[in-house]
């Protein structure tokens, strides 16, 4: 498809995970309209990850039909042998891979106190590894090709928790470290990598939201975001939240703290001080895992002066 729109995707391939149903979906026949060749990965499974179908299938019918390209690819994320066959097979129809969005996920849900070790393992799995397979899978072709946008998939859950969601929160707070630790490898190749957080009325949240919520929370909704964050001028090392025509960005942030001096270091000195520690004032984004022990560092050093 050749696309006229200014953010074009034209010879371009995408891979979007889990693009059978909801958010995915969406995301992949935004993609292909805007030009790119989609792969439309899902195992077709269930919400919580059981059973497998052709939703991919259907999806790729829908892009042809649209006058599109794309392909259907029934791997499981969580299997890198599936991973990797899913990249030859798009590098040899296609030549490579542009944009990795990786989307599939699943739902186990229940108080951790009641939660089957598998089923957190599963969702783990799912999520966390599913992410890192799929990219690790594209990873040398995007630096071979010095450019590549991996969007990772995270939560609200991950960043603020969530009651029941002990295991899906670990994996969405996982994401968020594996994508600020590859786009600083990733950079020198042209790759960025994003997190979205998105909120949408799909079969995820079918019984969650309340019927007008899910309607409002259309999926197509949080198609912008993932079009900005995979597109030539993506920024990178963005987590942005998007759902119901919200968009908004979140950091993660430290305070500026205190330096408690020597002698006078202890857990009750600590907690003494803990109103001016936890003092939110100062608070700002840090930009690598190294700045925290350099901040330390230098106000060690000033107070030596
Ligand atoms: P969905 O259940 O509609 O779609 C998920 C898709 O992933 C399904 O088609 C499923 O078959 C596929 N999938 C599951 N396991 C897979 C595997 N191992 N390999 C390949 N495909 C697999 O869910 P959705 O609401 O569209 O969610 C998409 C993503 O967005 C998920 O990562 C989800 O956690 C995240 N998310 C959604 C919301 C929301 O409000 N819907 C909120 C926060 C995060």
């Amino acid at each position: 498809m050749t696309s006229t729109l200014p953010m074009s995707f034209a010879d371009q391939v995408a891979v979007v995970t889990g693009a059978g149903t909801g958010l995915g979906r969406a995301y992949a026949l935004e993609l292909a309209r805007r030009g790119a060749k989609v792969v439309v990965n899902d195992l077709g499974a269930a919400r919580d990850g059981s059973g497998q179908s052709d939703a991919a299938l259907s999806v790729v019918e829908e892009i042809r039909e649209a006058g599109g390209e794309a392909m259907a690819d029934g791997g499981d994320v969580s299997d890198y042998a599936q991973m990797e066959a899913m990249a030859a097979r798009a590098k040899q129809a296609w030549g490579g891979v542009h944009v990795l969005v990786n989307n599939a996920g699943i739902l186990r849900d229940r108080t951790f106190a009641k939660m089957d070790p598998a089923d957190f393992e599963q969702v783990v799995r799912v999520h966390l590894l599913g992410s890192a397979f799929a990219t690790k899978a594209v990873w040398d072709m995007m630096r071979e090709q010095a450019y590549g946008r991996v969007l990772m998939t995270s939560s609200s859950t991950g960043l603020g928790g969530n009651f029941g969601q002990a295991n899906y929160g670990a994996a969405k707070a996982g994401v968020l470290g594996l994508a600020r630790t590859l786009r600083l490898e990733g950079a020198k190749y042209g790759i960025r990598v994003n997190t979205i957080v998105p909120t949408a009325g799909t079969r995820m949240t079918a019984d969650i939201f309340p019927e007008e919520a899910y309607k409002a929370f259309e999926p197509e909704n949080v198609v912008p975001a993932a079009i900005f964050l995979t597109s030539r001028d993506a920024p990178t090392d963005v987590i942005l939240a998007a759902g119901g025509g919200v968009f908004q960005r979140a950091w993660l942030t430290m305070n500026d703290g205190l330096l408690l001096p020597e002698g006078a270091r202890s857990a009750e000195d600590l907690a003494a001080a803990w109103p001016r520690i936890a003092d939110r004032s100062g608070d700002h984004p840090f930009e690598t895992g190294m700045d925290q022990a350099h901040h330390a560092l230098s106000m060690l050093l000033k107070a030596q002066d």
